[in-house]
């Protein structure tokens, strides 16, 4: 199956100056509250047009910042001039349904794919948005509903094509540059700018999935409930907690504007019976709402229910090593019932299972160092709510502290010295690729490897 190509060509596209009229819409990113200050932009359609680019921002001393959807934006250092490079023309897939095997341009987003996947038979390890670009979630890891099973995104691609900082089209595969394929899984848009990724589908027909929806007020006992059953649950079964407070606004569906719940989703890869014993207990505390049912694959990008328009806010994350009950009464205290907290959303993730697992084939980003990853988000509706919620996201970050083990990057959207994330000697490797393939330093990914 082949979907919508893009065209081939070998100019050089049109260039946005700032100050031209449509430079402000060519630079938004998917959080409003986010100013991008490059000094140029440009759509190309291909690998031709981006080794152009490339080549032509060298000449004017400008770094280039590839970006599809912005999703990942914040944390792009503007300080220094630099070309933003947006792949949003790069469209155009191919999926071997018997090989279970994609191919896709650097621009296209899940959504472009998953639902004619789910019609064979067949899911991708994409997260819990659908209009995420599939090049910078992998790049960056990419966890999802079947994460627990197999694992990070970033572990199955199996080849990615990029144009490097002296204008040359590179395929990095495990035979191929292998240094550089195992740098790009986790190091980002470091070392080039992606044109195209490949990676391994899942044969999937059905699953039991859905939702719990309880109030707000019984957040307390509800997280103690899903955090006994985390610690015991099969790799097929990954879950979420979140602590949710939707404002009333009319992009919100009727049934959940307004209103706050504490909620349960999950994905059970089986049938009923395979995730009653897990779903039982928190039955029986009586959800308002119970949405669970044989689904097909492409339910998992709508299951997570996340914004899909653009829009303000702020966040605060990282992965924590266990959940245990003084945890739990600590993340209630701080952002529950009673808490005053003003957030939208205060998530963990379940983790463990083939996330945490380093396998020799998997890239610089090789595990999830953590049980939970952590999450909190903030609306900023009024330049005014800026302060009042990123201090209430931090607020929460801080509580949990105790039992902070890493951090993800892809879920780190501030500012941030991405060898934390890294043990000593990934970190060396990644400076020395960086060094070896851009070693001007002309690549600015939204985390940055600085060179050596
Ligand atoms: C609502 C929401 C839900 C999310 N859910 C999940 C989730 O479930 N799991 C998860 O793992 N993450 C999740 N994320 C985080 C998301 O994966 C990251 O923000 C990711 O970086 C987005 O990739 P993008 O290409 O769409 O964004 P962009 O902002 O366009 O790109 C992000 C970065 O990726 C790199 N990049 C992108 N394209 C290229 C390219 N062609 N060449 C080189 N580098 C490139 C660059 O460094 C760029 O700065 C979520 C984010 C949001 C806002």
């Amino acid at each position: 199956m082949t979907i919508a190509s893009s065209r081939t060509t070998s100019g050089q596209p049109a260039v946005i100056p700032a100050g031209a009229p449509e430079f402000a819409q060519a630079c938004q990113a998917f959080n409003l509250a986010v100013d991008q200050r490059p000094q140029e932009v440009a759509h190309p359609a291909d690998a031709g047009e981006v080794a152009a680019l490339v080549r032509r921002a060298r000449e004017q001393g400008l770094r280039v910042a590839a970006q599809r959807t912005g999703h990942g934006a914040q944390a792009l250092d503007w300080e220094r001039p630099a070309l933003l490079l947006r792949t949003d023309r790069m469209l155009g897939a191919e999926i071997d349904a018997g090989a279970r095997k994609a191919r896709v341009n650097a621009g296209v987003r899940w959504d472009d794919i998953v639902d004619d996947l789910s019609g064979q038979g067949l899911a991708a390890l994409h997260g819990s948005a659908r209009d995420i670009c599939i090049a910078g979630y992998s790049l960056g890891g990419g966890q999802g509903w079947l994460g627990r099973k197999h694992g990070l995104q970033a572990s199955s691609v199996t080849a990615i094509e990029l144009v490097t900082a002296d204008g040359e089209l590179v395929r990095a595969d495990r035979d191929s540059e292998p240094e550089l394929f195992w740098a790009l899984r986790g190091g980002g848009g470091n070392f080039g700018v992606v044109t195209a990724i490949e990676f391994d589908l899942y044969p999937l027909a059905e699953l039991y999935a859905g939702a719990l929806l309880y109030p707000f007020e019984r957040g307390d006992e509800v997280l103690h409930a899903w955090r006994e059953l985390t610690l015991d649950v099969p790799e097929e079964i990954t879950s979420v907690f979140k602590l949710l407070q939707l404002p009333d606004l009319p992009e919100i569906p009727d049934p959940v504007r307004g209103k706050s719940f504490a909620v349960v989703t999950a994905a059970v890869l089986g049938d009923e019976a395979d995730g009653a014993d897990f779903l039982e207990p928190l039955r029986r505390l009586g959800p308002a709402m119970d949405t669970f049912g044989m689904v097909p694959p492409v339910a998992l990008s709508y299951l997570a229910m996340d914004p899909e328009d653009p829009l303000p806010y702020t966040s605060s994350h990282h992965l924590m090593s266990e959940l245990p009950a003084d945890a739990v009464d600590t993340l209630i205290e701080v952002g529950g019932a009673g808490s005053g907290s003003p957030l939208v959303m205060i998530e963990l993730r379940h983790l463990g299972g083939a996330l945490a697992r380093r396998e020799p084939h998997h890239g610089a980003y090789a595990a999830m160092d953590g049980e939970y990853n952590l999450f909190s988000l903030g609306g900023i509706l009024a330049p005014e709510d800026a302060p009042v919620m990123i201090e209430a996201a931090d607020r929460v970050a801080a509580a949990m502290e105790p039992w902070r083990s890493g951090w993800y990057l892809n879920f780190v959207e501030r500012q941030f010295d991405m060898s934390q994330v890294f043990d000593a000697e990934t970190w060396r490797r990644l400076q020395a690729v960086k060094a070896q393939v851009d070693p001007d330093g002309v690549f600015a990914g939204n985390h940055e490897i600085p060179l050596p």
